[in-house]
């Protein structure tokens, strides 16, 4: 079969999922143009079209190894901007629904600074030798062709709000993210809605930036205490991550039910009430710098492109437009790198067969099953969580027995190294949830009986006192060296 490479690309949306799209494509196409409705800031800042980014994020190791890949030396660069490398789970003191973590030696790691600090590091290196034109400030009104074919994209200027403008291009591509008007654009086209799935928590986020203790500098670990879904309470989480600039940016988190802090006040109140008060010590030792923040984008959303009876040649859908996940699992950014990475490689296959835009969707969908399988059975056990979904493994037969095996699963992870491992690399995106069903895994479950519980959180000699907090009564207990 004849092999078609696209000749002229339309990228939907310049955030995160839009530049690197936009950055693949360019590798293989010379004519490469991202529509984005907001003014791209020169400069790590915030900006309307990404609300989200006033809240904590970690880029898995999956994530930022492939845009590390495609953009050498951008982890370097963050580096040197101030983010930090944290080794799961060696540099971090978790606790999680089944007890406190060991800190085992590190087997992946995550980048952790603010979003505006990721998204300009790797938007300046993807824009640097100036191959991809972006129109700025600029909206998505609907797609142009028919139900066979989409042949471009009809765009407006957002301040003068004229008349709509036609770009040409065989090739669409959607990042518009969560906000993606996806069906009405389909629709204009005379084809159906595409099915959707949605597992939907409640969840919601309050986010402030501190000025972290003068003695924190940048060793100290970031802090996650996380809410127990077999409380059949509503979910609450606080974390304390450290940032770019001798931050901390505290988000806490609640789940249906809870109510969400908006005031300062509510914010501290609502840290105390966690299954553990050193969200609420840590902020007591730093200063607040900002407003707090919320957000409530939280629901997992997964469309099924690859479902639909009829899909039009030419169009493509990823990051968040096609997926979208609970952020607590920190799994948005790393997915949709690994969409622009299989994008990648279909086009390094030497271009799409014919009719093959329909193929290409397959390949983005499947890299979005596993942060949307593990999110979705995570999410499921939250009290009033709203579970629309169609996929048996969220509400089938089954279900029952997936929690149960992932909640074993979960409580040796926290005391077994080699458990830890592979738990770790499925949560890093590095390997499939279907090695955990491997021989040699099930059977390391049976034997390995792990270290005893811990009961206090895993910090080193010197980490609490660092902050002027008192240091746990246990020091050490909790930390492991590589071999140990
Ligand atoms: C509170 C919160 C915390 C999160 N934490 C993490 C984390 O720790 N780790 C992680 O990996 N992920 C996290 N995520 C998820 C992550 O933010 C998303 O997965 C990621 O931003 C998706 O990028 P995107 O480019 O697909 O979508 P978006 O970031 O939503 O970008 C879409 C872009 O399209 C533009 N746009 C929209 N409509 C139009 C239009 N009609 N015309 C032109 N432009 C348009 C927007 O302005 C925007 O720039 C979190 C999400 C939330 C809500």
């Amino acid at each position: 079969m004849p092999l078609t490479t696209p000749k002229r690309a339309v990228v939907l949306g310049g955030g995160w999922t839009g530049m690197l799209t936009a950055h693949v494509l360019s590798r293989h196409l010379a004519d490469v143009t991202v529509v984005e409705r907001d003014i791209l800031p020169d400069g790590p800042e915030h900006r309307k079209g990404q609300p989200q980014a006033r809240h904590v994020h970690i880029l898995w190791s999956s994530g930022a190894t492939i845009a590390d890949g495609f953009l050498p030396g951008t982890i370097d660069r963050l580096l040197a901007a101030g983010a930090r490398r944290i080794g799961f789970q060696r540099d971090l003191v978790t606790l999680t629904a089944s007890g406190w973590q060991y800190r085992f030696p590190s087997t992946a790691f995550a980048i952790m600074c603010t979003r505006p600090l990721l998204d300009w590091t790797v938007r300046q290196a993807i824009l640097a030798d100036g191959r991809i034109r972006v129109r700025q400030g600029t909206e998505v009104v609907e797609l142009a062709g028919g139900k066979e074919r989409v042949t471009g994209v009809l765009v407006r200027d957002v301040a003068s709000g004229g008349a709509p403008e036609l770009i040409e291009a065989d090739l669409v591509v959607d990042a518009t993210g969560r906000a993606s008007r996806l069906g009405p654009w389909l629709a204009a086209l005379g084809l159906p809605s595409v099915e959707q799935d949605v597992v939907d928590a409640g969840i919601g986020y309050a986010t402030r930036m501190f000025k972290a203790p003068d003695g924190a500098g940048g060793g100290f670990p970031p802090v996650n205490v996380a809410a127990d879904h077999l409380m059949r309470q509503p979910g609450r989480f606080g974390v304390v991550y450290p940032q770019e600039g001798g931050r901390w940016l505290v988000t806490l988190t609640a789940t249906r039910g809870a109510s969400l802090p908006t005031h300062e006040d509510e914010f501290n109140g609502f840290a105390k009430t966690l299954r553990h008060p050193i969200v609420s010590d840590l902020m007591g030792v730093a200063e607040p710098i900002g407003s707090i923040f919320q957000s409530r984008s939280g629901a997992n959303r997964r469309l099924y492109p690859e479902r639909m009876p009829q899909w039009p040649e030419g169009l493509l859908i990823i990051g968040d437009s096609l997926a979208a996940f609970n952020p607590i699992y920190g799994h948005g950014m790393s997915a949709a790198a690994r969409g622009a990475e299989a994008l990648d490689r279909q086009l390094s296959g030497g271009g799409f067969a014919e009719g093959g835009t329909r193929q290409v969707q397959r390949a983005l969908s499947e890299v979005v099953d596993d942060p949307w399988v593990m999110a979705g059975l995570k999410d499921i056990q939250f009290v009033n969580c709203r579970n629309h979904s169609t996929d048996p493994r969220l509400n089938g037969p089954d279900t029952a027995e997936r929690l149960r095996f992932s909640d074993f699963v979960s409580k040796k992870s926290i005391r077994s190294p080699k458990v830890c491992e592979l738990v770790t690399d499925v949560l890093a995106l590095r390997a499939t949830q279907a090695a955990m069903g491997s021989t040699s895994f099930l059977s390391l479950l049976n034997s390995d009986a792990g270290f005893p519980e811990l009961t206090e959180p895993p910090f080193r000699p010197g980490e609490l006192e660092m902050v002027g907090l008192k240091p746990s009564r246990v020091g050490a207990k909790g930390v492991l060296a590589d071999g140990e």
